[in-house]
């Protein structure tokens, strides 16, 4: 007879034992995914200059040289920032940003923090893509290069020494021009000594040119976009020019580079087998910073 008794007198310290347990593991698990989700940010509310208002929201230079370098792909700092504009840093105690969000009412450019398996942190869009595109070397299937990038060359129809900063491709009349990377058009018209002349636009920072062509490609518009190695126009001989060649220019901040040497953008990915963690991610931070 005790023993029921002592059976129900248990069962019925289980029951509220139970539930408290369960209340507890809610309670647990509530704190847990809180605590992943309340990510630490900060943000800088453009009123004046991103320099200033970063200053003034307690975001190290460090952090704005970083935006800077991460946003010029699709941010024209000097054009595009409007009072108004948002950015936030999200995740940073004072180490590197988690993400970094952009948001202009209109337009969102958002990048995420990924560290490779060489431990090399970069930041990438939701698609997995880095921001900045890769860039050809070499725009056309040449011959052999004519000029090279110099600073004095003795110009053959001035007769005069001159600074060369491009590349002159000598090719067959009528070969493809490829763009270089991904861009947009800023340029295509006849230019005087550049001939039939293409600017395309990379970011903020890149600009190529490519000069004495026979022709444009059918449909290529100031404005529109284009995608590495599409191609743009035929090589020709058109402006200031003694021969078939393609005249090649590669600006960076305004300033033409050498482009056999200089130090080209080469786009990165999240590797695909971490691809569908950074996406979710990634849209788990999206949500909470909309
Ligand atoms: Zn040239």
């Amino acid at each position: 007879m005790p023993l029921p008794t002592t059976k129900r007198h248990a069962k019925r310290h289980l029951m509220p034992f139970n539930i408290m347990r369960k209340y507890l593991l809610f309670l647990l698990a509530t704190l847990l995914f809180s605590s992943v989700n309340a990510f630490d940010s900060k943000s800088i509310n453009i009123t004046r200059s991103l320099a200033y208002d970063a200053k003034k929201s307690g975001i190290s230079p460090q952090i704005v040289k970083e935006i800077v370098r991460i946003f010029s792909w699709k941010i024209d700092f000097s054009r595009d920032l409007r009072r108004g504009d948002r950015f936030i840093i999200i995740g940073n105690k004072g180490a590197a940003p988690k993400a970094i969000i952009y948001n202009s009412g209109k337009k969102r450019v958002a990048v995420f923090s990924y560290v490779d398996k060489f431990g090399r942190l970069n930041y990438y869009a939701i698609n997995g893509k880095t921001l900045y595109p890769s860039f050809l070397r070499n725009p056309v299937k040449y011959r052999r290069i004519s000029s090279k990038f110099q600073r004095k060359r003795f110009h053959p129809i001035l007769k005069t020494w001159l600074p060369h900063r491009a590349v002159d491709y000598a090719a067959n009349k009528g070969s493809k021009v490829y763009a270089s990377a991904d861009g947009v058009v800023e340029k295509r018209k006849y230019i005087g000594a550049l001939g039939n002349a293409i600017y395309l636009k990379h970011g903020a920072n890149y600009v190529s040119v490519y000069a004495h062509l026979l022709r444009f490609a059918r449909g290529l518009r100031v404005g529109k976009k284009v995608k590495k190695g599409q191609v743009i126009g035929l090589v020709g001989s058109t402006g200031r020019s003694t021969g078939s060649h393609l005249h090649y220019e590669l600006r960076y901040k305004g300033k033409r580079k050498n482009p056999l040497t200089w130090h080209l953008p080469k786009q990165k990915r999240v590797p695909a087998p971490d691809l569908r963690r950074f996406q979710s991610q990634a849209r788990e931070i999206l949500r909470n910073f909309r």
